[in-house]
C-alpha cells in the first residue's frame, strides 16, 4: 500500500509541471462545434500526445471521420488488468459577453487556473495524468491507459467508430470517467447513473394554406389545438406524470439506500431554483427534487410551431404545427420500445399526426457496490477527506453508453469540477485544491486497483 506521505509528496513536487501542461492547453482553442478550429484542434490532437510522451506514456492520434482521439498510458504487463480513463480535450465556445478576460488565455492566480477548458476537462485529464505517472514509478501491476476524445462537446458523433480500432484503443477492465460536476463544494458526488433521451417530431398537416377564420373559422380544423390536445393526453402539465400507457412500466425506483445517498450530496431545493432562475418548482421535498431530475422518467415539451406569432393576433387558421418534445429516460427504459409506445398512443389519439424520432441516448446504470465503489470511496476519501456521496445525473453522456455497449466493464466516475466552477457558462476555472486532491485520488484508486491485482496474483 502506498502511504499518504509519499502522495502528498509526490503531488506537491508535480505542481509546476500540471500548472505548466493545463496552460499548454487551455491556451489551444478546441472548440469542437466551430469548424473555424479545425486546426486547433489538431494542434491539441498533438499537444495532448506530446503531454502523455513528456511523462514517458506511449501515445496515439487515433484518426475517425472526424476530430480524432488521443490514446496512450502505460502497459506494464499483459498479464495485469488494464484500467482506462476516459476525458475530453475539446471545449465549449467561448463567446458570451460575461467573460472578463480573455477565455483562451491561461491565467494562474494564485492556484486559481483560469481559461475555457479548465474544469471541463483538461484539468481533470491532468490530474489523472500525472497520478498515474505516480502509480508507474511505485511500480504498481496495473496497466493505465488514457482515453482522450475531442467530440464530447458536440454529441461523440465518431467514438463509436473510433473505439473499435482495438489496437490503438485496447478493451480495458474498467473504466473511470472524470467529466461530472459535485453538487457542491467540499462534498464530493459521483454518479453512477445517467438519464437516456428519446425525441420525436408529432407533426399535423390539415390544410395547403394558412386561411382566415372569418372566412372557414367553425369549420376549419386547427392543428395547433390539435396538437395541444396531443401533448395534454401525454403528460400531465400540473404535476409532470406522463400519460402514455405502459410508458412506467419498465422504470426501477431507486432503493432506500440509493435515495439516502442521493442526500449526502449537499443537494438544497433553493441553491437548484436560484442557479436556474425557477421562481416556483413542482415540488420543494428536497428528495422528491432530486429523485424527479435524476431518476425519473420525464416528457418535456420544447416547442410548438406554426400559425402566427408575430406583434398581436393575426385571425389564421394554420394550415400545419409541429410539436417538439422529448422523454428523459431512466435505467432499464429502452428508448425504441417507449417510441412504439408514443406512436401507438398519439395516432390512437388522432392518427393524421405523424410522429417522427429525433435523437435518442441510451440511459446508463452504473455500479453502486462491490470492489471498485470501494475503491472509488477509499480514493476519495484520501483526496477530499469524506467518501463521495453516490448520485445519478440527468443528463446524458454518450461515451459512456457507448463504452458499456463495445465493452461491457465496470464504468465508475471520478469528477473533479465544481458548479462554481463555470461549466459550460462565462468564466470558467479549475483550482489547485480540486486538481490536487484529484490527483490523490486518482493515485489512491490506482494503488486499490493495484492491491486487488495483488491480491489475485
Ligand atoms: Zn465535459
Amino acid at each position: 500500500m502506498v502511504d499518504e506521505h509519499q502522495i502528498r509528496t509526490f503531488v506537491d513536487t508535480v505542481r509546476p509541471q500540471y500548472e505548466d501542461m493545463l496552460a499548454q492547453m487551455v491556451e489551444v482553442p478546441s472548440i469542437s462545434m466551430d469548424p473555424s478550429h479545425a486546426r486547433d484542434m489538431r494542434r491539441m490532437a498533438d499537444l495532448a500526445a506530446d503531454c502523455l510522451r513528456e511523462l514517458g506514456a506511449d501515445s496515439k492520434i487515433v484518426e475517425t471521420d472526424g476530430y480524432p482521439i488521443v490514446s496512450g498510458g502505460w502497459t506494464v504487463g499483459a498479464q495485469h488488468p488494464t484500467l482506462t480513463i476516459y476525458n475530453h480535450m475539446d471545449v465549449q465556445p467561448a463567446q458570451e459577453p460575461e467573460w472578463r478576460q480573455d477565455p483562451f488565455i491561461f491565467r494562474n492566480e494564485d492556484g486559481i487556473y483560469h481559461g475555457r477548458g479548465a474544469t471541463d476537462d483538461k484539468g481533470p485529464a491532468l490530474s489523472a495524468l500525472l497520478a498515474a505517472r505516480f502509480a508507474v514509478e511505485q511500480g504498481m501491476p496495473i496497466n493505465i491507459r488514457f482515453l482522450w476524445e475531442l467530440e464530447e462537446e458536440i454529441g461523440s458523433p465518431h467514438f463509436a467508430a473510433g473505439i473499435k480500432d482495438r489496437a490503438a484503443i485496447p478493451c480495458p477492465d474498467s473504466v473511470l470517467v472524470s467529466d461530472t460536476i459535485w453538487i457542491a463544494k467540499g462534498r464530493p458526488a459521483m454518479p453512477y447513473g445517467l438519464r437516456g433521451l428519446l425525441g420525436a417530431r408529432l407533426t399535423l398537416r390539415t390544410g395547403s394554406k394558412d386561411a382566415h377564420s372569418g372566412l372557414t373559422g367553425g369549420a376549419a380544423r386547427n392543428p395547433l389545438a390539435e396538437l395541444m390536445e396531443v401533448a395534454h393526453a401525454c403528460v400531465d402539465a400540473k404535476t409532470g406524470k406522463v400519460k402514455i400507457p405502459g410508458f412506467y412500466d419498465d422504470v426501477i425506483e431507486p432503493t432506500k439506500a440509493e435515495i439516502k445517498s442521493f442526500l449526502k450530496s449537499g443537494f438544497l431545493v433553493n441553491r437548484f431554483k436560484a442557479a436556474y432562475g425557477f421562481k416556483s418548482i413542482r415540488t420543494q421535498d428536497p428528495i422528491e427534487v432530486m429523485r424527479r431530475i435524476w431518476a425519473s422518467p420525464t416528457f418535456e415539451v420544447h416547442g410548438l410551431t406554426g400559425g402566427y406569432y408575430g406583434p398581436g393576433v393575426k385571425t389564421v387558421v394554420p394550415s400545419q404545427g409541429e410539436l417538439k418534445v422529448s422523454m428523459r429516460l431512466v435505467p432499464n427504459q429502452v428508448p425504441e420500445r417507449v417510441f412504439g409506445l408514443l406512436k401507438k398512443h398519439v395516432i390512437k389519439l388522432n392518427p393524421n399526426v405523424k410522429v417522427e424520432r429525433d435523437g435518442v441516448l441510451q440511459p446508463f446504470r452504473g455500479l453502486f457496490e462491490g470492489p471498485y465503489v470501494e475503491a472509488v470511496k477509499q480514493a476519495v476519501k484520501e483526496g477530499f477527506g469524506k467518501e463521495p456521496a453516490f448520485v445519478r445525473e440527468g443528463g446524458s453522456i454518450g461515451a459512456v453508453v457507448t463504452m458499456q455497449r463495445e465493452w461491457k466493464v465496470p464504468i465508475l466516475f471520478m469528477g473533479l469540477s465544481l458548479p462554481e466552477h463555470g461549466y459550460h457558462a462565462p468564466n470558467e476555472y479549475f483550482d489547485w485544491g480540486q486538481a490536487s486532491g484529484g490527483m490523490r485520488a486518482f493515485a489512491r484508486y490506482f494503488s486499490e486497483l493495484a492491491k486487488m491485482e495483488k491480491e489475485r496474483m
